[in-house]
């Protein structure tokens, strides 16, 4: 079984008492391979090297450019067919990916993703003169954009090569310097990753990846005073739980947390797509994504034909194993996942919705952490499955009359991450598209992102954004620097305040 290593300070690593965790395979619950448990003082000496890597200048200190070009050499590498398939077989291994969705999604999409927001902060400037309007004679002033410092990234166990790649590049294109930690159930991918960034030119120390528990490595990630800046992808709690963290030494967050996602069917929508497109919103790698439309309003005019044509739909699922490319459902993460899955499914049935489809593990498959895609319907929105996180592939119905009644119900949530509207009317799509309180609405579609767009939570959902211009400024400063013109006026005036001659 391979046995990886952490990167710290441009070298490989074992934790500094030896210790490892095995990470499992969901599909098969065989162990797959051996990580790092690295504790509290292999995340200090992470941090200590970003920071001296960060106040030497060799990476804040470079142009931009300079450092985009390492960046595109990295992406390169991780394009390369072979290095492309050992990571996406890892994320079938270690996560339980579907071996098309990390083939032909995961992976690609993630080197695009690190490709494009580098180009996007490669050309942002660091300078910006500001038309000193008010004493235009007397100052001349700009803001100077800075690096934010050392950053450290604390990623899921859903996405773990998606999660990696969003929480390096933008950091690393701005400047800063990153201490990474995947999550406990899945360090495989990012430890990949790090064998191929050790090929890359970045400086040592510029780049750091720790495994570890979170409770105390990535405690101290967030409490070390040499960090400047936290950006979380996880769930609320323990969200709540690392803004607590940061506060003492008052670190920048950024944090993506968890959701309840709203999709609204129109009576006019286009069935033909948005059966299969909401469902998709939620069975997509098994419900195990933070923007999942698990909640589901359908307009009482198309209820009977949409969920005839979605009962159907579930029944062209093929759950089972993810390394074979004819499946389209693979495992939950874990056991404790499952049976976390399986609770709710229970609470569901028990507060009076209706199992129309689903709801227990497949019979046909006696290893791993699966769970049959699950339909509720006579759902009410007060009830529990329809306000807290699943993280599984469980629908949650709800029928409607009147759109107000359908917003309101949608907006009646702690969550606020997304949502989609399907409807053939798109001027009144986008109208309620906006008055849905969440950072993402789609309209006739479901889970596209883009590098470009602003991604985050409204609510509970989260705070800060990332990608797009608005999440690459989160990993700087600005700075404003205001230079006397030298005519005596303004020295002479402000003098007065103080001497009497
Ligand atoms: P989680 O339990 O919140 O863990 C996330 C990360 O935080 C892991 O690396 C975890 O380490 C670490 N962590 C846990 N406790 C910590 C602490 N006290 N101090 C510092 N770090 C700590 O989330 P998860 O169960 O892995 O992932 C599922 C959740 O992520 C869902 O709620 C989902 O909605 C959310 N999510 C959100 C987005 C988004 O963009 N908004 C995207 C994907 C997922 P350990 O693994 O070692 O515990
Ligand atoms: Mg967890």
């Amino acid at each position: 079984m391979e046995k990886y290593q952490m990167y710290i300070d441009g070298k490989f690593v074992d934790a500094e008492n030896g210790e490892t965790r095995a990470s499992i395979n969901p599909a098969t619950e065989e162990p797959v391979a051996l990580a790092p448990m690295g504790t509290r003082n292999d995340a200090k000496r992470a941090i200590e090297a970003a920071r001296k890597a960060f106040d030497s200048g060799v990476w804040s200190g470079m142009q931009p450019g300079d450092r985009a070009k390492i960046l595109y050499k990295l992406v390169d590498k991780l394009n390369d067919m072979d290095c492309s398939d050992k990571i996406a077989e890892t994320e079938v291994k270690d996560a339980g990916f579907t071996i098309s969705l990390a083939a032909q999604g995961e992976v690609p999409f993630t080197n695009y993703f690190m490709e494009n927001i580098t180009r996007m902060g490669e050309n942002i400037s660091a300078y910006e003169p500001l038309p000193w309007h008010d004493f235009p004679d007397l100052a001349w002033s700009f803001v100077n954009r800075e690096p934010i410092g050392v950053c450290a990234g604390i990623i899921p166990w859903n996405h773990p090569y998606m999660m990696a790649g969003w929480k390096l590049a933008p950091p690393l294109i701005m400047g800063c310097t990153i201490v990474l930690k995947p999550a406990s159930e899945t360090p495989l991918a990012a430890l990949e990753l790090a064998k191929v960034i050790a090929e890359c030119d970045f400086p040592p120390g510029v780049v750091n990846i720790v495994t570890g528990p979170g409770s105390s490595l990535g405690e101290e990630l967030c409490t070390h005073p040499f960090v400047d800046k936290i950006a979380l992808t996880g769930s609320t709690e323990v969200g709540r739980h690392i803004m607590g963290l940061a506060s003492p030494t008052l670190k920048k967050v950024t944090l993506e947390l968890g959701g309840k996602s709203p999709t609204i069917i129109m009576p006019d929508a286009d069935l033909d797509v948005a059966v299969k497109g909401a469902l998709t919103g939620v069975f997509y790698h098994a419900g195990q994504v933070c923007m999942s439309g698990t909640r589901i309003f359908v307009h009482e005019d198309v209820y009977d034909e949409f969920m005839q044509r979605a009962i159907a739909a579930v029944g062209t699922i093929k759950v089972g194993d993810p390394m074979d490319y004819e499946t389209t459902m693979g495992p939950l993460i874990s056991k404790s996942q499952q049976d976390n899955v399986l609770r709710y499914i229970d609470i569901g049935k028990k507060e009076g919705a209706k199992l129309a489809i689903g709801g227990k593990k497949p019979a046909n498959l006696k290893k791993g952490f699966f769970v049959e895609p699950t339909i509720f319907v006579d759902v009410h929105n007060k009830m529990t499955i329809a306000q807290e996180e699943i993280f599984g592939p469980v629908i949650a119905v709800i029928k409607f009359r009147n759109v107000d009644d359908a917003v309101a119900m949608a907006n009646d949530s702690i969550f606020g991450l997304a949502g989609s509207v399907w409807s053939r009317n798109i001027p009144e799509a986008i109208e309620i598209a906006k008055r849905i309180r969440t950072g993402t609405m789609w309209v006739n579609t479901y889970h596209v992102l883009s590098p470009k767009a602003p991604f985050g939570g409204y609510k509970q959902s989260g705070v800060g954004r990332e990608h797009s211009l608005e999440g690459l400024l989160e990993f700087t400063q600005s700075k404003h620097i205001l230079v006397d013109l030298g005519t005596p006026a303004a020295n002479r005036l402000l003098f007065n305040y103080v001497f009497s001659q």
